[in-house]
């Protein structure tokens, strides 16, 4: 099983908290100053907890997760 993150560059303020609660899979890009999912949306099932806390601490509902 794996899983998709899709982060709403509409919605991104870029706060970071995505990259704080989880390094491995968020980044903020330097010319947008919006988040980037690394390594592409798609993601191995063992990431599913930080994807899904990364998506509890972003403070502008930015990020979806759905199974791929
Ligand atoms: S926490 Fe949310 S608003 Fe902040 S950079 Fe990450 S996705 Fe964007």
């Amino acid at each position: 099983m794996s899983f998709k993150i899709t982060v709403d560059l509409g919605l991104c303020q870029g706060y970071a908290a995505c990259l704080i609660e989880s390094p491995a899979l968020f980044d903020i890009d330097d010319d947008t100053e919006k988040a980037v999912v690394l390594g592409g949306p798609e993601h191995d099932e063992s990431m599913r907890q930080q994807a899904e806390a990364a998506m509890r601490a972003c403070p502008a509902r930015a990020i979806t997760i759905e199974d791929a």
